[in-house]
């Protein structure tokens, strides 16, 4: 359902209104002791916001990438952390597009409801890194199961989901024809498989983000677990992977909005030589410019979102989108801490944790140089440099 820009302003407020029941202190304390925000992701998830794309016939509201980027960009422009409950929005997107009947009447009701997460996306392995096809996580069919072993990095979430989507080798690479095909998407039960094969250990980061590793050892789970066709999972996850670059793209315009509206409301406060430091062009211009580079970006993130809705392919509109707004979040960031000198570092202010938050984006979920890499070969013709 496509809504009009009304709608979309009180999805705006009606998130915000919900933004303002976790404030600073709230994100402080989680940041601190490494929690994952659960109050928050119920509220999200009992508000309707998560199951947005989630169509009404299987009890979401059946919203476009637009209007989900509206609701991650309005958390994070309210200073919240989105961080703990987006995947849910665009694995699920790969579950609705390439599921069965059976898998998408079986979990989509479920995760809309509340009762099941979907929050754990198992791509990234150690050794493989950036280079997804090379990946060495294996599934092999035995009868009416697949056993799995290998070990996920990065699996952000997996201690506070109940599903995850994992992407694994079912063929050898050097017995594949295309190196895309071979791989196979898999729809984990991780309440059933915990304990049974499934171990999974949080890695401590910079800033609160419950992220894992994951290992497989003989892990059994049923051959109806598996999305679509055995060895096309690469492709399935492309699509998924362009939303959900859209949508942390929409959460960076979300940072650099908190980022911009902070430097200026501090800077007309902060009285240093008998005035506002926001009276220095020293201090304006780096806010200013930010400001623009923010605006640019939005714009990028918007036609994004649109080319996604209208059903094309969105690859290179989706990675500039996400560069762009993740460079505008990180400078604005950067000027954030700078406008507000010493304070900038203290806890209270909340600056230096959004700030610590903000820098993931230029890492993950892919970095700048595999962007530009992608936009060099794909969409300006040069040769491949991999
Ligand atoms: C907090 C966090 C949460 C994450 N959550 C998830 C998750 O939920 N699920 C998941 O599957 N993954 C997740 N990731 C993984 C993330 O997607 C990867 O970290 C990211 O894609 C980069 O991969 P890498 O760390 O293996 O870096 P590498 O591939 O080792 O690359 C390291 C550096 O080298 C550069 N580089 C590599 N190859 C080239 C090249 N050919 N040309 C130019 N530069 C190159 C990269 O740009 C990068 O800067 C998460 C990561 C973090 C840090």
């Amino acid at each position: 359902m496509q809504l009009d820009n009304d709608e979309l302003a009180e999805i705006r407020r009606a998130v915000r209104a919900l933004c303002e029941e976790f404030p600073g202190e709230y994100w402080r304390k989680k940041d601190r002791d490494r929690a994952y925000p659960a109050e928050f992701v119920d509220a999200l998830t009992k508000s309707g916001f998560l199951a947005a794309l989630i169509p009404e016939e299987f009890g979401g509201s059946g919203l476009k990438l637009d209007a989900a980027c509206v609701i991650m960009e309005e958390v994070q422009a309210a200073g919240c952390n989105g961080a703990a409950a987006h995947a849910q929005m665009y694995v699920m997107n790969t579950l609705l597009r390439y599921g069965s009947d059976e898998q998408k009447n079986e979990y989509l009701p479920k995760i809309a409801s509340g009762d099941m997460r979907l929050q754990a996306f198992g791509v990234s392995e150690p050794t493989s890194g950036t280079d997804t096809l090379s990946l060495k996580t294996r599934a092999v069919r035995e009868g009416d199961e697949y056993v799995i072993n290998g070990q996920k990095i990065w699996t952000s979430r997996a201690e506070h989901s109940d599903l995850m989507m994992l992407l694994a080798r079912t063929t050898p690479k050097d017995e594949v024809a295309k190196k895309t095909e071979g791989l196979s998407l898999f729809l984990v039960n991780m309440q059933e498989a915990l304990g049974n094969g499934l171990t999974i250990k949080p890695i401590r980061t910079m800033m609160n983000h419950s992220t894992t590793e994951v290992f497989f050892d003989d892990m059994r789970i049923p051959a109806s677990a598996l999305i679509g066709e055995e060895g096309k999972g690469f492709r399935y996850i492309l699509s998924g992977m362009n939303a959900e670059r859209v949508l942390i793209a929409a959460e960076c315009i979300g940072d650099a909005k908190w980022f911009i509206e902070k430097a200026t409301a501090y800077a007309n406060e902060r009285e240093v030589f008998s005035g506002p430091i926001g009276k220095n062009q020293g201090v304006q211009f780096p806010i200013a410019r930010s400001y623009a580079q923010t605006c640019a970006a939005e714009l990028m993130v918007r036609h994004a979102a649109q080319v996604y809705d209208e059903g094309g392919n969105a690859g290179a509109e989706a990675n500039m989108a996400k560069m762009l707004a993740s460079e505008a979040s990180w400078t604005a960031a950067d000027m954030c801490v700078q406008t507000h000198g010493g304070f900038g570092f203290a806890e209270e202010y909340d600056v230096e944790r959004k700030f610590r938050e903000a820098r993931l984006y230029t890492v993950a979920p892919i970095s700048t140089n595999l962007i530009l890499s992608y936009l060099a070969e794909h969409v300006l013709g040069l040769p491949r440099s991999y």
